[in-house]
């Protein structure tokens, strides 16, 4: 088997501030290619997030130089036992290998992604939410008026203009369902709580997500959900299956991520054990191309809710897989009809 690496600086149509992170105008991935001796040709990506300490540098770093003899698209099961066995290895670097082992495994057996996983994939039944990120209220409301196709926002708050932001929004899109994410912004269970409140009176916010940071102590969470108006979802308090019974005390949801379960096989059987806790399913995204977010869509039936649209906030995403004209997923124009869907856009 062999690897290539290259790292793609993605560009963000507006500078992407959130209230965990500064600002930022590029965002760096890595996408994967594997290819057999049979000719096989496969793709992944990975998109280090700097939330949990991950760059692109390391994941080609650490991926340079791995033994891809371990690698096989006709074991994904026994492939990745070995890549998680790696002592150190980013999740990053995970997702990365595993897009690519089960795009491979799926194309040789002729069938998409979702059919190889057994999860199907409903075309006119999933729609993703557009995010709008922290921003003056005049940007605000100038996004919010350009995503004027999408059905649903969601809103990065945690910052002192919350109100006004929201405002903002409002005063131009006056009775959208809106999803608020918070990413850890608000410090204190009082402050989150009458943040919640507030944002409860607007009648037509469908969930908060990560309102406290993720070492915030269990008991002021659960005092947080039996208080809460609305549904809270976890974000980056949950990475992966061993995060899920403390979701199911803490919040209402939860959001699974590619990048933070390192992967589509590990994210299947997080967002299952979530089922089984009780615990509503949502799938997100980081700044990534259409080869991540296609391979993400592989999962919608696992979801009640989609949150994947990082493609839609950059201008140089070079693949073309899943489509999101207005908010609505298809693979309907994917050229690519096995694996993840997805190929270099034309
Ligand atoms: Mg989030």
């Amino acid at each position: 088997m062999k690897l290539k690496l290259s790292a793609l600086d993605l560009h963000l149509i507006n500078p992407w501030k959130i209230a965990s992170s500064k600002g930022s105008s590029t965002h760096t991935v890595v996408i994967f290619e594997l290819a057999d001796k049979d000719g096989v040709k496969a793709i992944g990506e990975a998109a280090p997030a700097s939330t949990y300490q991950e760059t692109a540098h390391a994941v080609i770093q650490f991926c340079t130089g791995l033994d891809t003899t371990r690698l096989s698209f006709a074991d994904v099961p026994g492939s990745m036992a070995w890549v998680n066995s790696l002592p150190g290895i980013p999740a990053a670097a995970r997702c990365g290998l595993n897009l690519a082992l089960l795009d491979g495994a799926a194309k040789r057996a002729g069938v998409p992604v979702y059919d190889h996983l057994k999860l199907g994939f409903r075309e006119q039944q999933h729609v993703t939410s557009f995010s709008i990120g922290i921003d003056t209220p005049e940007i605000v409301r100038a996004k919010v008026l350009a995503a004027a196709s999408y059905p649903v926002l969601k809103l990065k708050v945690g910052d002192p203009r919350d109100h006004e932001n929201f405002a903002a929004l409002r005063s131009v899109a006056p009775n959208k369902p809106v999803r608020v994410d918070a990413n850890e912004g608000w410090k204190t269970k009082e402050y989150a709580l009458e943040m919640l409140e507030d944002l409860a009176h607007d009648g037509h916010i469908q969930f908060v997500e990560q309102p406290m940071p993720r070492n915030t102590p269990p008991a002021d969470l659960i005092w947080l959900k039996e208080r809460t108006p609305l549904p809270l979802y976890a974000d980056e308090s949950c990475h992966a299956v061993r995060d899920i019974p403390h979701c199911a005390e803490c919040f209402h949801g939860v959001n699974v991520k590619l990048m933070k379960t390192g992967g589509l096989s590990m994210a299947c059987d997080t967002l299952q054990a979530a089922r089984k806790a009780g615990l509503m399913t949502m799938v997100g995204c980081m700044i990534e191309t259409g080869l991540l977010i296609s391979a993400a869509a592989h999962l919608a039936e696992l979801a009640d809710h989609l949150d994947i649209d990082g493609n839609l906030l950059v201008n140089n995403d070079p693949f073309a897989g899943v489509t999101a004209e207005r908010g609505i997923l298809s693979f309907g124009s994917a050229l690519e009809k096995t694996g993840l869907r997805v190929s270099p856009r034309g």
